[in-house]
């Protein structure tokens, strides 16, 4: 399968291609050249087992590694996680059910994306004899799931940065109690903004970035977008057959990588009613849907911090299917945004999609009914996607994180403390950091030292 820049620019590139460059050189996003129909016996069946499953759908996309090596490079990232099941569907009543997607290492659904980018990386390295160092910035769960994707690796080194003080506790303590020599978690003197914009200014400096062979991890990489389609099927084949024609996904959104996974999942013909985008109070997307204008405002702190974003990086990969794959018209779209800072989308059809908002109360309300109704715990995140269901219709809420990586909310909400093997350990691990003032050329400076 070749892929495209949603922007039109450059000449198509293979799978392997595409994930090393994450980014397109027109600044564009890769998007798969077409999107081919879903074998009709992947949605019959029973469920099967998820890396089957994933290399049924993987293999629609990448075909430059063979068959076997596919299937180990599948194994070995979904092999290591706590359920069997990797997401299993549970049932809260009659038609609400929950998608559990926190068996992974680092307790979030971004695990699904990075322990395969983790393993492809891997195979690239030992493919082309070319080191990687990984920089990122990350508000929490991004960090971690590259750091659990990349511990250990030859070949790679690792460079997160984040606010110092601004994470919580826990998600500070994946990082950095992984006793791992690749791994440099680097807490900066600054936002996760000052963070980013030190990540965005080191990446686009060309020369710096061939030499020091860098590569990102965030969710534009349109890999970890294809992995995060399987566990829409994987779902949808759980659903006991009667709950089949009406099916609501309930996604908290962030970037919008999420969300539009499942989207494309249904272009490619799953039977989906509607994706609901539940967002926080940063609710850009919440009033796109519903308005077709896309103003980003200033970031308000949630609890649910890792959907405290305001420009959806993903979003662009939405207007680009929204303009019938036009990228020239998508081109001009995103420099109309870049000029003027928002956007109004001409004859915005909003179709498949609706959206709900949730204010930091609209949380821990929720957090408390899910628990008063049904005895299930979850996580602020995922509390967003209990916002104003429609009780008539199928919902199946993606359950985005693990409950216990954000004991104080839960506890302010329900009075008791989840706890989860894993991040128990932590807490008597040493935590190794390399913190550093929120400047490039320090980070530059770092890097120079440290990366491979
Ligand atoms: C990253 C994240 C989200 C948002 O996902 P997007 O793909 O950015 O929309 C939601 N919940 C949790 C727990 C996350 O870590």
């Amino acid at each position: 399968m070749e892929f495209v820049s949603t922007r039109g620019g450059g000449t198509p590139v293979t799978f392997t291609e595409a994930l090393a460059r994450g980014l397109a050189p027109d600044g564009g996003l890769y998007v798969p050249r077409q999107l081919p129909l879903l074998a009709s016996n992947l949605l019959v069946e029973d469920a099967l087992p998820y890396p089957a499953l994933a290399w049924d759908f993987l293999s629609l996309f990448d075909t430059d590694h063979d068959s076997e090596l596919l299937i180990d490079l599948i194994d070995r990232s979904y092999g290591n996680f706590s359920d069997t099941m990797n997401a299993p569907l549970q049932q809260l009543a009659d038609n609400l059910f929950v998608l559990e997607l926190f068996h992974g290492p680092s307790l979030s659904f971004k695990d699904f994306g990075l322990q395969l980018i983790g393993n492809l990386f891997e195979e690239q390295i030992e493919r082309t004899g070319v080191p990687i160092n990984v920089l990122g910035a990350t508000s929490g769960d991004t960090g971690s799931a590259a750091i659990h994707g990349l511990a250990g690796k030859k070949g790679v080194n690792v460079f997160i940065l984040y606010p110092e003080g601004r994470i919580a506790d826990l998600q500070e303590r994946q990082m950095t109690c992984t006793g791992a020599k690749n791994i440099f978690p680097i807490p900066i003197q600054g936002t996760f903004d000052d963070a980013q914009a030190i990540v965005k200014e080191l990446m686009s400096d060309l020369e710096f970035k061939e030499q020091k062979h860098l590569s990102a991890i965030n969710s534009i990489n349109v890999v970890r977008v294809l992995a995060q389609c399987v566990y829409y099927i994987h779902a949808y084949t759980q659903l006991p057959p009667d709950n089949r024609d009406d099916v609501n996904f309930v996604v908290p959104t962030g970037n919008f990588g999420n969300i539009f996974a499942g989207w494309m999942v249904h272009q490619m013909g799953l039977p989906v009613d509607q994706f609901i985008v539940a967002t926080n109070q940063n609710d850009i997307l919440y009033r796109l849907f519903n308005t077709g204008e896309y103003h980003p405002d200033v970031v308000q702190p949630s609890h649910a911090p890792s959907m405290d974003i305001q420009v959806a990086s993903n979003f662009e990969r939405f207007l680009y299917y929204h303009n019938e794959k036009n990228a020239k018209a998508t081109l001009a779209l995103m420099e109309q945004f870049k000029k003027d800072g928002s956007l109004t989308i001409p004859n915005f059809n909003s179709s498949n999609f609706s959206a709900t908002r949730s204010t930091d109360e609209d949380i821990l309300a929720n957090i408390r009914r899910v628990k008063e109704d049904y005895d299930y715990v979850i996580d602020p995140h995922t509390a967003c996607g209990f916002q104003d269901l429609n009780p008539d219709k199928t919902h199946v809420v993606l359950a985005t994180a693990h409950p216990a990586k954000f004991p104080e909310i839960i506890k302010k909400a329900i009075g008791e403390t989840p706890t989860e093997p894993s991040l128990e350990a932590l807490k008597k691990k040493k935590q190794v950091t390399y913190p550093l003032e929120a400047s490039a050329a320090a980070v530059r400076r770092f890097l120079e030292e440290n990366g491979l």
